[in-house]
């Protein structure tokens, strides 16, 4: 079992590495900070670590063993909403029959998984998870899956592996040992068919107990990537961005 946090780059600051060791934490997950819909939060965090800005806060936690893990919400970044004019099909149709640029993606749309899939590659080949781990998510927003003729019959979770599966794809042309998680959440209604080479579950404690056997049947038990809250956790730190304590779950 391997304890992890999630933080934002303005926690890999001074003692960073000791803190971590002193909690017993051997992975950090780094996730951009004004990522939520936004394009920038990611490529400012491609920008800083490709020039070197984290380098010495990641060699101490190299050294110290502690493993670097990437995340974000990726959507709007891999297809950037401001397509939607030129490439309204690339986006998914809503329930009234319109395509929208609100969220997610037509996951029908060949061209559109193929700029997902390169975009992918090219954050990948700057943000190098150090175990070759990625957690890069579609829009959570459980309904906003794509309604057009080709994909009226893909269930939520179909749409959300085909997202996986193309962000896989782009990942491995730089990395071949690259996995990319799956996200469930807890009011999912839809999950994959089947286990899948290289995709990971990522849920949370609560979706996890919620989903059960159901769930665990479709991933590998030894790779599931399960987050519980504890907001006791770095109490004594001052605004941390987040109090995910990450729990790799190692049996079945
Ligand atoms: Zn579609």
């Amino acid at each position: 079992m391997k304890k992890g946090i999630c933080i934002t780059p303005k926690e890999m600051g001074e003692g960073l590495t000791e803190s971590l060791r002193a909690e017993g934490i051997t992975l950090v997950i780094l996730r951009p900070e004004a990522e939520e819909g936004s394009v920038l939060g990611l490529e400012w965090l491609c920008r800083d670590v490709k020039f070197g800005r984290y380098h010495q806060p990641m060699l101490e936690l190299k050294n110290a063993g502690i493993e670097v893990e990437y995340g974000a919400h990726t959507a709007s970044s891999f297809l950037p909403r401001a397509f939607f004019g030129v490439h309204p099909y690339w986006f998914r149709m809503n329930e009234r029959g319109e395509r929208t640029a609100d969220a997610n993606f037509c996951p029908s749309a060949r061209e559109a998984m193929e700029y997902i899939s390169w975009r992918a590659g090219s954050v990948g080949a700057t943000l190098h998870s150090t175990d070759h781990r990625y957690h890069f998510w579609p829009d959570a927003d459980a309904g906003a899956i794509c309604h057009c003729p080709a994909c009226r019959h893909l269930t939520p979770a179909e749409q959300r592996m085909i997202y996986a599966r193309a962000v896989l794809r782009g990942l491995r042309e730089r990395d071949p040992k690259a996995e990319v998680c799956y996200p469930v959440f807890e009011d999912d209604t839809t999950l994959p068919r089947q286990r899948e080479e290289g995709i990971f579950l990522s849920c949370t404690a609560k979706a996890l107990k919620k989903h059960g056997d159901a769930l665990l049947a479709r991933f590998q038990p030894e790779r599931v990537h399960v987050t519980e809250t504890d907001e006791s956790f770095f109490r004594e730190w001052t605004e941390p961005s987040f109090y995910s304590v990450v729990v790799e779950r190692s049996e079945p």
